[in-house]
């Protein structure tokens, strides 16, 4: 078992197996009388698809997964949307009610919530304004984890709402110096739109380092929910006793095998590159603007806009039936709003409703 996992898991349980269900059991037969399904298929389901409970981990789109991501199939664990992979990490490897993560706010709202529910400590870490945008401090994040004997740190590269990229040697710097002392979780939603390797590749070499990937954003199968954590096959076999018995339903494993087929996924490709235009694109329109104060530079599929009145620009774009993210109650962005990068007609209705608010103005 890797040293890390095996020092941070949970000591109450080391020899917990989880829930044994049905489908854990490996064995062959013809008659499958071991899990009180129905003998016969729903009226609505005239192919008997859905009849029987699904693989727990799904053997083909495990597979498939696992030669997207470059890894083998055990340094795997596909579950319900990335979500669940934070909420796993967080029940592995903190005692309720006790222990400790690092975070760097302001980041996606998943890991402090997972921590919050589960009695957890939260360490923040804040980023730095910095000319480049907003950066996380590593070797602080580092010291905070140390000092507060955290046993999760949670990376998100690219960062949301930062859009920052993390240089890889900078992470495996950070996780060298808490080996055996606490796991750095990267989380790489958006990795597809920055076009930039994955600490994926940090996997061979360090123990303590854990990825989460998901189909949500680049692969637009945000309402399947399927996401994956990739880690050491000891990290693996830990999470898989806490995950509930069939995280995936078999509507979804489908879907996820149909968007993961070569034309499939060709297509998202293109669509990558696309993205990264219509931001560039956008970022440019914005700053062309006199309410913008500044577009802070992004690698995901998204642009943080701070304006100098971000309460007038979002009255704006929503009097213009445009939806953007109020970032204002987050620390550090009281003048800022989140900005997905659409199809190139959302990008002209942001920036048309912007320009006639402006001419509107007094
Ligand atoms: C959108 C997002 C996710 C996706 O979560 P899923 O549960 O896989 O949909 C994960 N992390 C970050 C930072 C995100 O912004």
């Amino acid at each position: 078992m890797s040293a890390t996992v095996d020092l941070l898991l949970r000591e109450d349980l080391r020899d917990f197996g989880g829930y044994r269900s049905a489908r854990s059991e490996v064995l062959d037969g013809s008659v499958w009388l071991n899990a009180n399904e129905s003998a016969w298929a729903n009226g609505s389901d005239s192919e008997g698809r859905l009849r029987r409970y699904p693989q727990p981990q799904p053997e083909a789109l495990c597979a498939r997964l696992a030669a997207l991501y470059g890894v083998a199939p055990p340094q795997l664990l596909v579950g319900r949307g990335s979500d669940e992979g934070i909420d796993l990490l967080l029940r592995a490897f903190c005692m309720p009610g006790r222990g400790a993560v690092v975070i760097a706010p302001p980041v996606f709202g998943m890991y402090a919530v997972c921590a919050r529910l589960h009695g957890t400590e939260v360490i923040e870490v804040p980023l730095r304004d910095a000319a480049a945008g907003l950066r996380a401090d590593l070797p602080a994040m580092g010291d905070a984890a140390l000092a507060g004997s955290a046993s999760l740190l949670f990376l998100c590269s690219p960062g949301n709402p930062s859009g920052e990229l993390l240089e890889l040697g900078a992470i495996a710097q950070l996780a060298q110096r808490l080996r055996g002392r606490c796991l750095v979780i990267v989380d790489e939603a958006y990795i597809e739109y920055a076009d930039a390797p994955s600490a994926i590749a940090l996997l061979a070499d360090r123990d303590n380092i854990a990825v989460l990937r998901t189909l949500s954003k680049a692969h637009a199968l945000a309402a399947a929910r399927v996401g994956c954590v990739l880690g050491a096959p000891s990290l693996i076999t830990a999470l898989r006793r806490v995950q509930a018995p069939y995280p995936l339903p078999q509507p979804v494993v489908e879907a996820a095998l149909g968007a993961l087929s070569p034309r499939a996924l060709a297509l998202t490709c293109s669509r990558m590159a696309a993205v990264r235009d219509a931001r560039a694109r956008l970022a440019d329109g914005l700053r062309a603007l006199r309410q913008v104060r500044r577009v802070h530079a992004s690698l995901g599929n998204f642009l943080l806009v701070r304006f100098f009145d971000a309460t007038a620009a979002f009255a704006a774009l929503l009097a213009a039936g445009v939806v953007v993210r109020d970032m204002r109650a987050m620390p550090q962005l009281g003048d800022a709003l989140r900005i997905t990068v659409g199809s190139a007609e959302d990008c002209r209705r942001v920036l048309a409703a912007l320009e006639t608010s402006r001419a509107e103005a007094p």
